[in-house]
């Protein structure tokens, strides 16, 4: 029997599917730039079932691409081209709220519950899971667990690592480990589910968790700020830290370029100021008591700053509407850039001293190779994380002779001067098909070594998403 027949065999009718047009949103990467083959897609619905999935493939040696809402940004959720094809096994019907702890502040979750679905799982409570991105109306917390997703709280709230209490996982031999632990202070050896957090699905498929709930804000302050330079961001900052402490919640910055790819492509969006200025930031404050004090610290850090010559113009937010419309354009950028154009989208996080050094010559390095290229910035710049992205109209680039090397070229540019600087090729999307010789390039050869043990460790067959996350072996360095 074929492993397709195999897999029919033991799930429900509609869990299985094959065919080039059923299998197309399975097979393409959220920006439709790649396609891989699989051989099927399988929709289980409970672990037991994902437990059998995983048994069958691992007796057939297929490989097993876990897939949550399949918004990775380097193609890591969807099959390699070419062979056999694996089984991506999508996660989709696996998400149940199991339960609410509300005195633990502690939700379990099934692993293909969206994002979204969470937080209102968690507000219907009065309280807040953090973690909040752009795709969070897809994505799944099964794929933010296995990516460490990053996002807009992280300045406060930390990556999704931090909110992370417990998990349960398939392994590749089948086994179920069950981790889902409440608890905040556990010291009985290692921690394992650190292992999985960030793995790519390449050591287990997640398939619950247990996440850390805070209490959810009752005041919120939003600002949009139009500022100089990312160095007088990066002052303004530091006394909004100063000033607010926990308080302060997240603080973005865009160029004026992404600025414009938002509000000339996605509709419904208006410019909180005027959209010329060279960067702009949207700062956030919210906290458990009234909303007064924080829009006065607000009035006053901003206006201060204007005094100095560090804001050009700003406006505080005058409702809670208008808060979401600030908000819908920093949320709005992926979809602003995809219509744009093409990106050559990078993931680099620096220390934040150093990113006015990063984006300066990261932009030189970026012209050298691509000198019509318009440089995109948006940055989570209270975590250094910058998205440098070099873009190109579509006509332009369907003019490259090799395209994928040119971005290739960009982007290792990009990366080279964010290692100099002592930062990260990858701060927060992950590695994927797309970064793996990077990894190769810029990590100690050690922790490569200490990778690859503890892969083979768990996953001796390389069955669990061969190809992303680890370069080979032998590859060159
Ligand atoms: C518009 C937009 C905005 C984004 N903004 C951000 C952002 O601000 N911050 C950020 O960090 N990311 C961002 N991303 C990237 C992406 O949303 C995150 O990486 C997200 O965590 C992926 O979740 P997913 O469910 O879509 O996972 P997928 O894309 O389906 O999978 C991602 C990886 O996780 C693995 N995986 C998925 N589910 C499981 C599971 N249950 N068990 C084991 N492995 C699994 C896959 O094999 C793959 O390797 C953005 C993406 C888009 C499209």
């Amino acid at each position: 029997m074929s492993i397709v027949e195999v897999l029919q065999a033991l799930l429900p009718a509609g869990a299985v599917l094959t065919g080039s047009e059923a299998l197309q949103a399975y097979e393409m990467d959220w920006r439709g730039r790649y396609r891989g083959h699989a051989a099927c897609a399988v929709l289980p619905a409970t672990t037991a079932e994902v437990a059998a999935v995983v048994q069958a493939c691992r007796q057939h040696g297929v490989p097993v691409v876990a897939q949550g809402g399949n918004t990775s940004l380097c193609e890591g959720a969807v099959p390699r081209a070419g062979g056999p094809g694996s089984v991506v096994v999508n996660l989709q019907r696996l998400r149940r709220v199991r339960s609410v702890d509300v005195a633990n502040h502690s939700i379990e979750v099934e692993a293909g519950c969206v994002l979204a679905a969470v937080q209102q799982a968690a507000a219907q409570h009065g309280l807040l899971y953090p973690v909040s991105l752009g795709a969070e109306g897809s994505c799944q917390i099964g794929g933010n667990i296995a990516t460490n997703a990053g996002g807009t709280g992280v300045l406060r709230w930390g990556n999704t690592r931090e909110n992370v209490l417990g998990l349960e996982v398939v392994l590749p031999d089948g086994r179920v480990w069950d981790g889902l632990y409440r608890l905040r202070k556990n010291n009985t050896g290692l921690d394992l589910k650190h292992l999985f957090i960030g793995s790519e699905g390449t050591l287990g498929i997640v398939t619950a968790a247990v996440l850390r709930l805070h209490p959810l804000p009752t005041a919120q302050a939003v600002a949009w700020f139009a500022t100089p330079s990312p160095s007088a961001a990066i002052e303004l900052l530091g006394r909004f830290q100063q000033r607010c402490g926990g308080v302060l919640a997240a603080y973005e910055m865009m160029n004026d370029i992404e600025l414009g790819h938002v509000l000339d492509h996605v509709p419904g969006h208006r410019a909180p100021v005027d959209r010329t200025h060279p960067w702009h930031v949207l700062v956030e404050l919210s906290d458990s008591g009234p909303e007064a004090p924080l829009v006065d610290a607000l009035e006053e850090l901003l206006s201060a700053a204007g005094e100095r010559g560090d804001v050009l113009d700003a406006v505080i937010a005058a409702s809670g509407a208008q808060r979401a419309a600030f908000w819908a354009i920093r949320h709005g950028v992926s979809d602003g850039n995809k219509a744009a154009g093409m990106g050559i989208n990078t993931d680099c996080a620096v220390p934040v001293s150093a990113v006015p050094a990063f984006i300066e010559r990261a932009t030189q390095a970026a012209l050298a190779i691509e000198p019509e290229a318009r440089i995109v910035i948006v940055a989570h710049l209270g975590d250094g994380n910058v998205h440098f992205i070099p873009m190109v109209s579509r006509e332009r680039w369907q003019g490259y002779a090799d395209a994928d090397a040119l971005s290739h070229r960009v982007k290792h540019a990009v990366n080279e001067v964010s290692h100099a600087l002592g930062g990260t090729f990858s701060a927060e999307h992950g590695i994927g098909q797309v970064l793996t010789e990077e990894m190769h390039l810029f990590k100690p050869a050690v922790e490569l070594e200490l990778m690859r043990a503890v892969k083979s460790a768990i996953d001796p067959q390389d069955l669990f998403n061969p190809g992303r996350l680890l370069p080979a072996p032998t590859a060159p360095r």
